[in-house]
């Protein structure tokens, strides 16, 4: 049998996990993690199930917390974990494809040690009916090491969350400092929406972690995506690839990031970004 953590049955992201679980055995049973999140508690409770079980593979979607209760798993077993899978054949070693590289590349690996564990990648595997044979709650377990999540805070720009925006005005190395960032929070500003960055950006120290856009920043899925001063980096492009359209401002006509715009304005964004304030004032008779 294997066993899948699932935030619940009808959870699109569990779903899919449990349609790779069944590719791999006909009995599937699940846990659903209850009250507050506690990564190494929920961990250790998981652990139980698995030491009364014993499953042949134990996956979990690969969101934060799938991942996370996972890890915990695997550093509790002394296994290994792999994170992003997309297809899985069993055997010893079993075989997997998972995505890396912020969605950028497939990679084949074979992964040693039993139970499998194994995290699905997101959107990656479409969810088909499956037969669960027992769902069970997990609470977590006590013990050293104790973190809860009581409270979760969306970060926020001005009210709106970077995540769910619908304008985002994301700024690079190119905007040369903390200050230069006057000009991209304006803008975001006149059009309601949220500033973002890259990470040479939160690397300078000039904008937090929480404005990160990228594949260990936050992945955003605007109606326009306006990148000032950002070069185009795969790890960059993986956060934003979900932009309906892509406006890019950068003086270097070469720059990788305009094979992904949609509109490109090639030139220096302390003069452009201004301009489109600007223009967006007067447009309003500001
Ligand atoms: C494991 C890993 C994970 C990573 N995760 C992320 C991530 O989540 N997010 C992320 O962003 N990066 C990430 N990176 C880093 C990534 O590879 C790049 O280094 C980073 O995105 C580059 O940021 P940038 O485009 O701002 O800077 P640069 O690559 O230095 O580009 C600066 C751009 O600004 C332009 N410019 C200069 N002056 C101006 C001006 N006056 N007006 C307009 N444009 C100007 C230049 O032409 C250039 O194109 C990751 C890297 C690794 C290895």
């Amino acid at each position: 049998m294997v066993l899948v953590l699932v935030e619940s049955l009808d959870d699109e992201l569990s779903r899919q996990a449990l349609t790779l679980a069944a590719s791999l055995d006909d009995a599937v049973h699940a846990v659903s993690g209850v009250g507050e999140y506690a990564p190494a508690g929920w961990g250790r409770s998981l652990l139980e199930v698995i030491e009364e079980l014993s499953p042949s593979a134990v996956l979990a979607p690969g969101t934060d917390r799938g991942n996370e209760v996972l890890a915990h798993v695997a550093a509790m077993l002394d296994l290994p974990m792999a994170a992003n899978c997309v297809a899985i054949s069993p055997g010893d070693p079993a075989a997997v494809t998972r995505i890396r590289w912020g969605g950028s590349l497939f990679e084949d690996a074979t992964v040693h040690g039993s139970p499998l564990l194994l995290t699905v990648a997101p959107h990656a595997v479409a969810a088909e009916p499956v037969e669960v044979a027992q769902l069970r709650e997990l609470e977590a377990a006590g013990g050293d090491g104790m973190v809860r999540v009581i409270e979760h805070v969306p970060a926020s720009t001005a009210g709106v969350s970077l995540a769910e925006a619908d304008v985002v005005v994301s700024g690079g190395r190119g905007v040369g400092s903390a200050e230069g960032f006057g000009v991209i929070e304006e803008l975001a500003d006149l059009l309601r929406g949220a500033v973002g960055c890259s990470r040479a950006v939160t690397s300078a120290g000039w904008r937090p972690h929480t404005d990160q856009v990228g594949q260990t920043g936050t992945k955003v899925a605007p109606e326009i995506y306006i990148a000032c001063g950002i070069s185009g980096a795969t790890q960059h492009l993986a956060g934003c690839k979900g932009a309906k359209k892509l406006l890019a401002i950068n003086p270097d006509g070469e720059a990788s990031i305009l094979a992904s715009a949609d509109y490109a304005v090639i030139g220096d964004l302390h003069e452009i970004v201004p301009a489109i304030s600007a223009e967006i004032r007067k447009a309003r008779g500001a």
